[in-house]
């Protein structure tokens, strides 16, 4: 069968990967003139950067096994990670669970009860069960109240500003559980995964396996305008090229991978139940500001903010996750924020961006200069992070739409699980099984 996929990210490639080896024609659009959608590179000190920092844990085994099934699997290192919260105008360790303890901003017994209530969680198989408490209720009330506000509010607030309340705490188990797959033993240090070759390299190399599987191809630029609907079934795609302008291609099946709201626009009106289910779901961007520093500005990979008078939520240091030779010797650093598209974080020039974030870099290292600053770069990325509430699993879109041959698999589908490129590449997968399942 012939399937149109719109989108190049990780979850269009894995279908169209799936489809190629099952010997089905996957035509692939998208509209970046690049593969890899939000874990897409771009080229930095002659190697390459996610435009977003991006790693594995090591519970991400589809990402792994894709890896290894591209011929990559001796460039994917497991590096331990260095972790650091920035409390009171200074760096703590969180790496070990030893540095818990000594972590002075809390009393010993509250640090005792944070550590506790994350070993509880771990252990927890069926977060499923959590579903009607939000995160910052089900927390305050374990951890304490002091705890609550020192620790998980401001990393609550980080990743999802002035929507942190809404947090479901199924959500926030995911995240906790399944990191837990990171440390070997609760005792052992973290370790993450990255492609040496980075994951620009990862989905290029999908891209040329996909484009080579007969039949199969892969457009770049090129942006799809609607599906064409037929007698209530998907009967192709209008795509637009720089090339050719807008073409109507024919297709058996459609598979879209764009945000939700993207999608609402392509296809005709959809029955009440479906598209409240696509429109209930808000996103948060993501805005980048990737400092390309002489020196490193501490010796943290991840460091998390958890002061709101400043601008970013997070400082990771690549360069102290894998080494600066991959850029040249340069020093890596990205700044980092979840702003809603109407923050005005948002809408600000690369240059405005950097004016605000830099006064607060002397806070996280005194001796910090802006001469240390060779160049920087500026990246958005639009429906960066789904805000998953409470009761969310009645609430999450079917792949497959009230359209007959249209299927949906975006980041909203994913869940309790948060939303990476790991969970991506099994949702591809899954909504192939499903349309060659409707399809036999
Ligand atoms: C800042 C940041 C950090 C992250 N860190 C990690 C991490 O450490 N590890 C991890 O595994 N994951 C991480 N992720 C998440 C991961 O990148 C995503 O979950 C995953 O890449 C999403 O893949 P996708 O294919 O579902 O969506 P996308 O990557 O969004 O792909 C959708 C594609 O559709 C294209 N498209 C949209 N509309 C059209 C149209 N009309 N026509 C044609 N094409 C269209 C888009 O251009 C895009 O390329 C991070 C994400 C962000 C933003």
């Amino acid at each position: 069968m012939r399937v149109g996929v719109i989108g190049a990210g990780a979850a269009g490639l894995a279908a169209a990967h799936e489809l190629g080896k099952k010997g089905h024609q996957a035509h692939v659009f998208e509209r970046a003139p690049f593969l890899g959608g939000q874990a897409s590179t771009f080229d930095v000190g002659g190697g390459r950067l996610e435009r977003g920092y991006h790693h594995l844990f090591m519970s991400d085994t589809h990402m792994v096994d894709l890896i290894h099934e591209l011929g990559l699997g001796d460039k994917l290192a497991w590096i331990e990670s260095k972790v650091g919260f920035f409390h009171g105008d200074r760096i703590w360790r969180f790496t070990s669970p030893t540095d818990l303890l000594r972590f002075g901003p809390l009393p010993l017994w509250d640090r005792l009860r944070l550590g506790l209530v994350t070993l509880y969680l771990q252990k927890v198989k069926d977060g499923l069960k959590y579903e009607g408490s939000t995160a910052a209720e089900w927390l305050e009330k374990r951890v304490g109240r002091r705890a609550y506000q020192v620790v998980w509010e401001p990393m609550l607030r980080g990743k999802f500003g002035e929507h942190y309340r809404e947090i479901g705490m199924t959500w926030l188990w995911g995240k906790i559980y399944l990191r837990v797959a990171s440390r070997g033993k609760p005792w052992e240090r973290e370790k993450l995964g990255y492609p040496m070759g980075s994951f620009g390299e990862v989905f290029d190399t999908l891209g040329a396996r996909v484009a080579r599987a007969p039949g199969c191809e892969v457009h770049l630029s090129a942006n799809v305008r609607r599906v064409v609907v037929e007698d209530d079934r998907a009967a192709g795609l209008e795509v637009e090229t720089a090339g050719e302008g807008p073409r109507v291609r024919d297709y058996d099946a459609v598979i879209a991978t764009t945000p939700s709201y993207v999608f609402t626009r392509l296809v005709p009106p959809l029955p009440e139940e479906y598209s409240r289910k696509l429109t209930e779901v808000n996103y948060l961007a993501a805005v980048l500001m990737i400092l390309v520093l002489d020196r490193p500005l501490t010796d943290i990979y991840w460091l998390n903010i958890a002061d709101r008078s400043m601008p970013f939520v997070g400082v990771i240091e690549q360069t102290n996750f894998v080494d600066p030779s991959l850029y040249g010797g340069n020093h890596l650093v990205y700044l980092t924020n979840y702003p809603s598209r109407s923050n005005p974080l948002y809408q600000m020039s690369g240059e405005d961006l950097l004016e605000e974030f830099l006064p607060h870099l002397r806070r996280v290292n005194p001796g910090f200069d802006p001469s240390w600053i060779l160049e920087y770069h500026h990246h958005r990325v639009d429906a960066a992070q789904p805000i998953i509430g409470v009761n969310y699993s009645s609430r999450i879109p079917d792949v497959r739409t009230p359209i007959k041959g249209l299927y949906l698999a975006n980041t909203t589908q994913i869940y309790p699980e948060d939303r990476g490129t790991n969970y991506s590449v099994r949702l591809g997968k899954e909504v192939v099984e499903a349309v060659l399942k409707d399809f036999s």
